[in-house]
């Protein structure tokens, strides 16, 4: 009898259990749609980094800035789960293009994550010049630590595959929709030989600053991760930063928060 009341309290609790979403914007301009979009919000400030927390639809959602760089979602990220115990993580916002098929308004939905920025190099003398092709990628900086305690290398990270199913056939008019590859480091490339080069090692589609970051974060505290990064700007096409972008790409994560069903 106890073994039956015990069971249907799962049942029922895990039946009326809400989803609750940690979704992140890097900016201002990257986070304010989102929270406008959020019924009953209520903001939580910790240290350097302010959390928005409400309703949409029946998905309880948490709206994270997280301000810029890779020391910034690494912090955001631990303190969003810590706090909320979120099912899934969003990172979105704005990206620069390294892939010449791409232009500003496409979205990146991020089947890889990598950072472009983990890089050492061998010895080299004096007098022997600095080249970006000399440098190996730093695997160790992907390491984490899985429940046994022994650690992993990741050459990359990824967004959960049924999430990236469902993002794909959502109806955007502003651009393309591919599945990629985002580089993320504390860096901003507008050197074009420079942009081509991580592009062609990594196979990058976008760059940007945080979403490894999240990533990894998210992946050491098992729970399942999303990327969605817009191009706002492409240097490779000429096509400066445009604000605008980062509206869209809020618009598009609130279709796909709408459409998941964890
Ligand atoms: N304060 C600046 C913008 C900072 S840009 C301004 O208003 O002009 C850095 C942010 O934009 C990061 O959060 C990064 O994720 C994103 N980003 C957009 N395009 C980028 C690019 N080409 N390279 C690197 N980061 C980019």
């Amino acid at each position: 009898m106890k073994k039956i009341i015990l069971g249907l309290f799962i049942l029922t609790t895990s039946l009326f259990a809400k989803e609750t979403i940690l979704v992140q914007g890097a900016m201002d301009i990257e986070t304010e749609y989102l929270i406008k979009a959020l019924s009953n919000p209520v903001k939580e400030q910790i240290a350097s980094w302010t959390f928005w927390k409400g309703e949409i639809g029946n998905k309880t959602v948490i709206v994270s800035r997280t301000e810029i760089g890779i020391t910034n979602a690494s912090a955001a990220t631990t303190i969003g789960i810590m706090k909320y115990s979120p099912n899934l993580i969003i990172n979105q916002g704005t990206s620069g293009g390294h892939d010449p098929k791409l232009h500003a308004g496409d979205i990146v939905l991020a089947e890889k994550v990598i950072n472009i920025g983990a890089v050492r190099t061998e010895r080299k003398e004096y007098g022997i010049p600095a080249d970006d092709k000399d440098g190996i990628f730093f695997e160790d900086v992907q390491r984490i630590r899985d429940s046994k305690g022994n650690t992993v290398d990741y050459p990359y990270f990824s967004s959960e595959k049924k999430i990236i199913d469902i993002a794909k056939k959502i109806d955007y008019k502003n651009g393309k929709i591919v599945v990629g590859t985002i580089g993320t480091a504390d860096q901003w490339n507008r050197e074009l030989e420079r942009i081509k080069f991580i592009h062609e090692r990594y196979n990058t589609s976008a760059e940007e600053m945080e979403t490894v970051a999240a990533a990894q974060v998210a992946k050491a505290f098992n729970i399942p991760f999303m990327g969605v990064r817009i191009l706002s700007n492409t240097d490779i096409h000429n096509e400066d930063f445009n604000p605008q972008t980062a509206i869209w790409c809020q618009e598009y994560t609130i279709e796909l928060i709408k459409k998941l069903d964890l």
